[in-house]
């Protein structure tokens, strides 16, 4: 069994002032490829700060983290980016798009630091664009374009380099419901194309499109349940 992602007892203290706080307080986590995870838990529970971890963004105080077999818990900053932007696509709740690049250009940029030519980037954020869904948008700004819609070109930039996971903290958090469930099937479809897929959500309804769900409480794994 191949575990994309291996955690041992990660810890992420933060310096306030004088005050350090404890939010992750030993977190225990083996990720298998292909594996569909909920990560849920009230607010404050810790649920950004291990996407984060997870995601290469930040590192853990102590503990170890194996990604695809090699140990990231301690990179440097450079060292990190150039993991991210192989092997992690992150999806924000808030898109995080380039307000004035088209939705190709958007989903062409990790390329660009992959350092794929530009026939290459448009041939393949073409084929993405069309893949979620957005064959006729490609060349709308962000602005011309619904939420749904831009969170489809932010899944579609997070696919682009073909990544080892998909992580996707509260994707559907700034879209109305019938919107949720479109992102959500299409994540679905992320999911049966063979991705590793790890995704945030405070509903019910959102998570038992997963396969597992994970709960948060107050920094430590309060339970970690198979539904499929
Ligand atoms: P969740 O995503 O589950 O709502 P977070 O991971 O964002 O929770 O935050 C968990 C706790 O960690 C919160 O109490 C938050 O204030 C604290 N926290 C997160 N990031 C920082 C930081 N950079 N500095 C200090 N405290 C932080
Ligand atoms: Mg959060």
């Amino acid at each position: 069994m191949s575990d994309v992602i291996q955690i041992k007892n990660i810890k992420r203290d933060f310096q306030l002032g004088q005050e350090t706080v404890k939010v992750l307080k030993g977190i225990d986590l083996n990720i298998r490829k292909g594996d569909y995870v909920a990560l849920m838990g009230p607010s404050g529970s810790g649920k950004s700060t291990l996407m984060n971890l997870l995601g290469c963004l930040d590192t853990p105080t102590s503990g170890s983290y194996i990604l695809s077999g090699k140990d990231v818990s301690q990179l440097s900053d450079d060292e990190l980016a150039e993991i991210r932007n192989k092997e992690i696509g992150f999806v924000f709740q808030t898109f995080n798009l380039l307000p004035r690049t088209t939705a190709l250009d958007n989903v062409a940029l990790p390329m660009i630091y992959a350092g794929k030519s530009k026939k290459d980037r448009d041939a393949r954020a073409t084929e993405v664009l069309k893949n979620v869904g957005l064959g006729d948008r490609m060349d709308h700004k962000p602005n011309q374009l619904s939420g749904g819609q831009r969170q489809r070109v932010a899944v579609g930039r997070a696919l682009v380099n073909k990544p080892s996971i998909i992580l996707a903290d509260e994707p559907t958090g700034n879209l109305d419901s019938k919107t949720s469930v479109e992102i959500m099937n299409l994540f679905n479809e992320i999911h049966a194309a063979g991705n590793t897929v790890i995704l945030v959500t405070h509903e019910e309804e959102i998570a038992e499109h997963a396969h597992r769900v994970i709960r948060l409480r107050d920094g430590m794994i309060e339970s970690d349940q198979r539904n499929r």
